[in-house]
């Protein structure tokens, strides 16, 4: 009974201006494969209502890589919930370890983003993920189930089919050393348990959980063939659209 889906999700960051991102997706379009595969792009801001626009005909979802956690109010250059539905998002990333670690966001205000990301109907992508020496010190696995209770354990069992997670150990982000699919499986598996444990085995055996950390063209089929990889949160390979696109044939 197990109807999760399968997702390949882009994560931007701070590259690719209107015409960049414009280009990209008039390559994309033209060579997305046919696919069950949900294909999910995170541009910059500045490029959201204009991906949006560009895609909404073909089979590629736009998700913000932020949001914030007030619904309105005097918070200069932030960007709401409500912003982002009406350029027509209806997804965000949530607790990436960039935002964790060089915007200090912890796990209070992460639990707060995503019930206020929930609340406004967006669905979320939450990251979870340990640094290097956490796993050296065998910490890791502790560390990961702490990060999904502190954001995601109040949550109802029906607001779980919001949710997709994002396995990214640091150590593996923008480095190009990669988790071995033994080490992404093992963890993997220890987050469906993890959920299982609180939620139920239905809710753990339904939520996608996507694996992210240096994924490339080379090592995605390796990763995704793992039974509890559902698919990749992809950095810098998903920025040329031929990796990208390789890396979507590869789930
Ligand atoms: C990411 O930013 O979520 C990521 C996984 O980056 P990269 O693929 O570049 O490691």
């Amino acid at each position: 009974m197990n109807q999760r889906k399968k997702i390949i999700a882009a994560n931007w960051k701070m590259y690719k201006d209107l015409a960049e991102a414009n280009d990209f997706f008039t390559f994309l379009i033209d060579k997305l494969p046919d696919t069950n595969t949900e294909v999910l792009i995170a541009p910059a801001f500045t490029s959201l209502w204009n991906a949006f626009e560009t895609t909404r005909e073909y089979p590629i979802e736009i998700v913000a890589q932020n949001i914030h956690q007030e619904e309105k109010g005097a918070y200069t250059g932030e960007v709401s919930a409500a912003m982002l539905k009406s350029v027509g998002v209806q997804r965000v990333i949530i607790g990436h370890s960039e935002r964790r670690e060089y915007f200090g966001e912890d796990d209070a205000l992460l639990k707060a983003k995503v019930k206020t990301a929930l609340k406004n109907e967006l669905k979320v992508i939450f990251c979870i993920g340990e640094k290097l020496e956490q796993r050296k010190a065998n910490t890791h696995f502790d560390l990961i189930k702490s990060q999904l209770q502190s954001a995601l354990f109040d949550l109802n069992k029906s607001d779980w089919e919001q949710i997709v997670l994002a396995y990214e150990p640091v150590w593996a982000i923008g480095t190009g050393e990669t988790a071995s699919p033994e080490q992404a499986q093992e963890m993997h598996q220890f987050i469906r348990e993890t959920i299982a444990e609180a939620f139920g085995s239905d809710t753990a055996a339904s939520v996608s959980i996507l694996y992210g950390g240096s994924v490339k063209p080379d090592n995605a089929q390796a990763l995704f063939s793992q039974p509890d990889i559902d698919g990749g949160l992809v950095g810098g390979a998903s920025l040329e659209v031929d990796s990208f696109i390789d890396i979507i044939k590869a789930v």
